[in-house]
């Protein structure tokens, strides 16, 4: 009994507030506690091995062993454990990775601000839309427009930009200066005899209706992830940022890419931009930088972004925004380290060597009768299952059709996240192919158990 008491699910339970859980839930189910980590695999505290489908939070793109992060991290703690970047001060790790990231940048970029959490690098990104207007004498252009169902983040600025409900009710979010736009997923949106580029310019105009309402000189900037990732997995049409950015630029107004997910190979692109023709003036990355090694995130801004902090330096005497770890000596070392082993492994070669593989054993479940969408696109994936395919009848919130998938996958071995309508994969970039024939087996039982449970 009192073995019991003092286990590691009763301690979490007394004492964890767990983020994304149902706190209630949580009471009565307790944790899951992760021990150890090996290669695309997780074990639990007894011993069960998992295939991790979902890297983690989509971000452990070099899987759960990778001795030379490890090293790398040892390497600097024993170095320079701590060093800022306030007042000038800087360090070597920063200023190679600072360097490497304006190279490997999509679009030609003049400098690099690290931060801590995707959260926050979407915080610094705002924050700098406002500033640049203040700088260059246009006060009122400070509306963000962001996307329903986009996903950039909790703190209470980036919060207000995800389009999602729960981030929003009773946190008193959204705050105000922040709009949103139609979501472009064709499947639940599109209309009937509606093809994709009719849809995508049906979007764009919706955008560019929003704007006009609202007013082209107090729209400051657009925010979006290239594919939005955990919105769902929603492709965009094809031609949908070329509309788009060309309402951008008759309106003068800035766009951010949040390639938090998508950078870094995810899309069989270094940056999520390229699949897109997407040209950013900031791009605000995390998660896959370190492949989630160690907590860091940056955005890299373009030069007419950089002036303008500059002359606002010259006017108010600094530029007042940082945070303590902004650069930290270990997670730079191991981001570093990270990016090393993406270009001498070729990551980008074997993710595209793959893909095909991933994407054909993804579209099959197409087939499955618990599947009414599949939208997908590079190593990211996402089913939404329905009640009924011919009507694209949706299962109730109460079903739990989903949590039922996920607990299905997970008795199965395969970690995954299982949300709302979505079965969703994003495994490790290091995945090999018997790995992604093997997560999809099991996967394809699990759903079709929970077919059964949910007739
Ligand atoms: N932006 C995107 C696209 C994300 O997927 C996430 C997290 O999943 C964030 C921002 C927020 O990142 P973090 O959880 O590190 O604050």
């Amino acid at each position: 009994m009192t073995a019991l008491l003092n286990s590691l699910e009763a301690r979490d339970t007394a004492f964890v507030l767990h983020p994304y859980t149902n706190a209630s839930q949580h009471l009565e189910n307790g944790p899951m506690v992760i021990a150890k980590g090996e290669g695309v695999y997780v074990i639990d505290n007894d011993g069960n091995r998992y295939i991790e489908a979902l890297g983690g939070l989509f971000c452990a793109s070099l899987g759960f062993s990778e001795p030379r992060l490890v090293e790398a991290a040892y390497r600097q703690m024993k170095e320079l454990p701590f060093y800022h970047s306030f007042g000038g001060k800087s360090h070597e790790t920063a200023i190679e990775l600072a360097e490497r990231l304006i190279k490997l940048s999509p679009v030609p970029m003049s400098k690099v601000f690290f931060a801590n959490s995707g959260s926050e690098a979407n915080d610094t990104a705002m924050k700098l839309v406002w500033y640049y207007h203040n700088a260059i004498g246009k006060p009122e252009k400070k509306k963000i427009i962001s996307r329903n169902r986009a996903y950039h983040g909790v703190t209470i600025a980036s919060a207000s930009l995800t389009g999602l409900p729960n981030n929003h009710r009773d946190f008193d979010l959204p705050i105000d200066r922040i709009l949103h736009t139609d979501c472009p997923e064709f499947y639940r949106y599109g209309h009937e005899g509606e093809t994709e580029e009719e849809f995508a310019s049906r979007c764009a105009a919706s955008l560019e209706r929003l704007i006009l309402e609202e007013g082209p000189e107090t729209i400051g900037a657009f925010f979006a992830e290239p594919l939005m990732a955990s919105g769902g997995c929603i492709v965009p049409p094809p031609t949908y940022y070329e509309k788009i950015q060309a309402i951008l630029a008759r309106y003068d107004i800035l766009l951010i890419a949040d390639e938090v997910i998508c950078g870094f190979g995810r899309l069989g692109t270094m940056f999520g931009s390229e699949s897109f023709g997407m040209k950013p003036d900031i791009i605000t990355m995390a998660k896959q930088l370190s492949a989630a090694y160690q907590p860091i995130s940056a955005l890299m801004i373009n030069a007419k972004l950089h002036e303008a902090v500059v002359a606002e330096s010259q006017k108010i005497g600094t530029f007042g925004h940082g945070f303590t770890y902004s650069g930290h000596p270990v997670a730079t070392a191991v981001a570093l380290e990270t990016l090393k082993i993406y270009e001498e492994r070729d990551i980008l070669g074997h993710v595209r060597s793959v893909v095909p593989l991933f994407q054909r054993r993804l579209n099959a479940l197409r087939e499955h009768p618990l599947v009414g969408d599949v939208r997908g696109r590079g190593m990211i994936g996402t089913l939404e299952l329905v009640r009924n395919k011919a009507t694209k009848e949706a299962f109730k919130p109460g079903d739990g059709v989903a949590i039922h998938a996920g607990k299905r996958a997970q008795a199965h071995g395969v970690i995954t996240r299982a949300l709302g309508d979505n079965f969703s994969f994003c495994p490790p970039l290091i995945m090999t192919e018997p790995e992604i024939d093997e997560m999809f087996d099991r996967s394809t039982k699990a759903l079709d158990e929970t077919y059964d449970w949910a007739k």
